[in-house]
Parts: structure tokens; C-alpha cells; sequence
């Protein structure tokens, strides 16, 4: 055996290295392994916006205070393309400083990795896990290192290795035949704490304030999707104009443009004996209203607390606690993303027409919008 450790993460994307901080003064001895170096930009140009509720987190785990360029959103503008009827959502209304707040990918990874680097945390890059075995008295990776297979034994194995890991028996899956078209953007308009969401026929397409201009996440049918990427930028920016409209004036590329397709996916069970998935591992949902870091984040929070204290952290009973903990906010989230993408973005006419309504309906009434405010800021705990 080459090493033997309480907790091993596997995957220190973002979730595993929260669950990795939220670990770091426990009892245990953690180890984190990450396939990747992370020292190596990333090179994603996505963004996340993240909810209230992940910045009190974040702020707990001490990666907050190490982020740059952070920007709150003060303001959500969402709108429907050829529909009347456009909902506001403002922090002012909500009591709030700010109803989330915008980071770059790489510039959240960067304060993770940075908070962990004073843990006691044993982060093992540039290996990446082959195989994994749980059962009754521990969990077995079998994990490559530079072309050497070494074996980690450990209490529990946490799998954080991101959807396309996701190996447990009973994985759901829709393929929404999306994909999202990643890119900076500078406008004439100032972004002003703003957020855009619209809902086009093809797909949502959400605008998010950055310190540059803004960060552009438009989801079209990926044939579409592979075809617009392709645009020369002036091109690309008459598409955009067409699909936005002109209330920010002319819109400008302002970087490299990066295209991810778009699938649902999660485990039904997210847990065995002493294996245990988290994040993208155990849920992967389309990005419309930013909600899978926020929940991915709760998974990493919750199973921390579960453990922190835990004689055997691959105690059965405490996993089954954990998973069944998590099971209503899973749930809800996975319901809210898929029925808005279901509702806005199928172009059947009764549905369309509904869905039109009930934004003409949402734009008057308060407990509705608050409800959607609460569940983009906090989650199911909103
Ligand atoms: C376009 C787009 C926009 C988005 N916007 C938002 C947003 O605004 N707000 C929000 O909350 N969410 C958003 N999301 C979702 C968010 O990006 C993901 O939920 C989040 O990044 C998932 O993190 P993760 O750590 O679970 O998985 P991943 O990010 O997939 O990380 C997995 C990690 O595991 C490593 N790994 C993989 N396989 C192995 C292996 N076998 N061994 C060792 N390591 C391995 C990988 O190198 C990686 O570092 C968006 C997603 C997309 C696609």
C-alpha cells in the first residue's frame, strides 16, 4: 500500500477543494488528489455567480478574503425575447447588500488552493484516480501518478471529480441538445451591479457584470451553438444584438470564445459504503440561473460539519444522515434549473405562452418574486 489516510478527495476542482478547506480542522488526515496541476491556468473563461449564501461559506473556509475582482450583483433583469412582461429583481427590495456576486473560475479556484496551502491538508496533484472499491471496513483508490499506479487506502473515498466521473450505478441523464457559448463582452452601457437573463426561443442567454464589461453565457441547440462560435466577431456580435436586443447599445467580443455542452445528470444514490459523491459528481445542471457551484458548495459544506467530529468517517449511518440531509435541496434545485429550461426554452406554443404569462404574473406579485429571490441567493434554505 502506497499511502493510508482518513479522507481521500478525489478531484480538487472546485467543490473537493471546499470540502477539502471545510475538512482542515478536523481530527482527520485529508488528502486531496487533482488529475491536473494547480499551478496550470485553468483557461476556462466561465465566471460563476455566486449566491449570498456561498459568500458566507466561502468567508467560513477563508478563500472570500483572497478573491479579486468580485463584483456583486445589485440588480437581475429577467426577460423573455418576443414576449411582453420582464421581472426585476433588486437587492434594494430584498433588504440585501447584493443578491450575489461574480468570480472568475480560475480566480476562485486560485483562493481555494491558496487558503489550502497553509492546511495541514496533503493536496496530491498530477494524479489522476483509475479505480475506486468501498466496503464494509474501507475504500481503495487505485490512482496513476506520472505513469506509476499507487494505491490509497483510506475511511472514506469523496469522488469530486465532476460529471464526467460520475461512475455509480443508477446515473439519470437528459440530454438538453445545448450547449452554452462562453465569451467576454464590452458594451456602450455601463453594467452598473446588473445581471441579465433572457429566455430566447433557442435557449437563455445570461449577461453577468465583470470588471472588463460583462461575461456572456448563451445557450443555443448545439449545432447552432458550434455555428455561432465560429462567426467572425462582427458576425457573431449581429447574432448577439439580434438575440438580446440593443438596451445595453452596441455589444463588443472582449475575449476567446469557449463553448460547454449541456446535459443533466445525476446519481440517484450518491453513496455507498465509504464512497460518497459530491458536487458535479453526484449532480451536473445546466448553468441557467448559476446554480451548480452554489449547490455543489452546500454538498461540500454539509458533509464537512458531518464529518468534522465523526470517530469513523465512513460510518454508514453518517453517510445515509448526510445523503438523506441533502436529498430536498438536491432535489429542488435539479427541479428549478430543468423546469426553467423546460418551460422558456422548448418552443412548444402552449408552454411558451404559459411561461409568458406567468413572467407577466411573477413581474406583480412580491411573495413570487421573493420566493425566486431567497432561492437564488440561499438555495433551499432561502
Ligand atoms: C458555462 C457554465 C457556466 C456556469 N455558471 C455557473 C454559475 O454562474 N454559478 C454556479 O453556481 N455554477 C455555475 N456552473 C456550474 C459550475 O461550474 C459547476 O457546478 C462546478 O464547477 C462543479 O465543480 P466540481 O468541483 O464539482 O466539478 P469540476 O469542476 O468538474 O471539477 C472536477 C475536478 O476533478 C478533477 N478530476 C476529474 N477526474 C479525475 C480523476 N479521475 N482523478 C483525479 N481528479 C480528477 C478535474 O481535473 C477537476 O479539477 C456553470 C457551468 C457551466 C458549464
Amino acid at each position: 500500500m502506497d499511502e493510508a489516510a482518513g479522507i481521500v478527495i478525489a478531484g480538487g476542482g472546485l467543490v473537493g477543494a471546499a470540502l477539502a478547506l471545510g475538512l482542515r480542522t478536523s481530527m482527520h488526515r485529508v488528502t486531496l488528489l487533482e488529475a491536473r496541476s494547480f499551478d496550470a491556468d485553468s483557461g476556462d473563461a466561465r465566471v460563476i455567480a455566486l449566491s449570498h449564501g456561498s459568500r458566507l461559506l466561502l468567508e467560513r473556509l477563508g478563500a472570500w478574503q483572497a478573491l479579486t475582482d468580485v463584483i456583486p450583483i445589485n440588480t437581475i433583469v429577467v426577460s423573455q425575447q418576443k414576449r411582453f412582461g420582464r421581472v426585476e429583481l433588486s437587492a434594494r427590495e430584498a433588504g440585501v447588500p447584493a443578491l450575489g456576486y461574480v468570480a472568475g473560475f480560475s480566480v476562485l479556484r486560485r483562493a481555494l488552493i491558496a487558503a489550502l496551502s497553509t492546511s495541514e491538508v496533503n493536496v496530491v496533484e498530477g494524479c489522476v484516480m483509475r479505480d475506486f472499491e468501498g466496503g464494509a471496513s474501507g475504500a481503495l483508490l487505485t490512482v496513476e501518478c506520472a505513469g506509476t499506479t499507487r494505491k490509497f487506502a483510506a475511511q472514506l473515498a469523496v469522488l469530486a471529480d465532476g460529471a464526467d466521473g460520475m461512475r455509480m450505478a443508477r446515473v439519470e441523464e437528459r440530454d438538453y441538445r445545448q450547449s452554452a457559448v462562453v465569451c467576454d463582452i464590452t458594451s456602450d452601457a455601463p453594467h452598473q451591479n446588473r445581471a441579465f437573463e433572457r429566455f430566447t426561443p433557442h435557449g437563455p442567454l445570461a449577461l453577468l457584470p465583470t470588471a472588463r464589461g460583462w461575461s456572456l453565457v448563451w445557450t443555443l441547440p448545439s449545432s447552432r451553438a458550434h455555428e455561432i462560435i465560429a462567426l467572425d466577431d462582427a458576425h457573431f456580435c449581429a447574432e448577439l444584438r439580434a438575440a438580446f436586443g440593443s438596451s445595453l447599445g452596441d455589444l463588443r467580443v472582449a475575449g476567446a470564445r469557449q463553448i460547454f455542452p449541456l446535459k443533466l445528470k445525476y446519481a440517484r444514490r450518491a453513496h455507498i459504503p465509504r464512497v460518497v459523491l459530491i458536487g458535479n459528481a453526484a449532480q451536473s445542471l445546466h448553468p441557467v440561473a448559476g446554480q451548480g457551484f452554489n449547490l455543489g458548495l452546500r454538498d461540500a459544506w454539509e458533509l464537512a460539519v458531518a464529518l468534522r467530529t465523526a470517530r469513523d468517517p465512513g460510518d454508514f449511518a453518517i453517510l445515509n444522515n448526510y445523503f438523506n440531509g441533502r436529498r430536498f435541496d438536491r432535489t429542488a434545485t435539479i427541479l428549478f434549473t430543468d423546469t426553467l429550461i423546460r418551460l422558456f426554452s422548448q418552443n412548444i406554443p402552449l408552454l411558451d405562452r404559459l411561461a409568458g404569462a406567468g413572467f407577466i404574473m411573477l413581474g406583480g406579485i412580491s411573495p413570487a418574486k421573493n420566493f425566486l429571490v431567497r432561492r437564488m441567493m440561499f438555495g433551499t434554505h432561502g
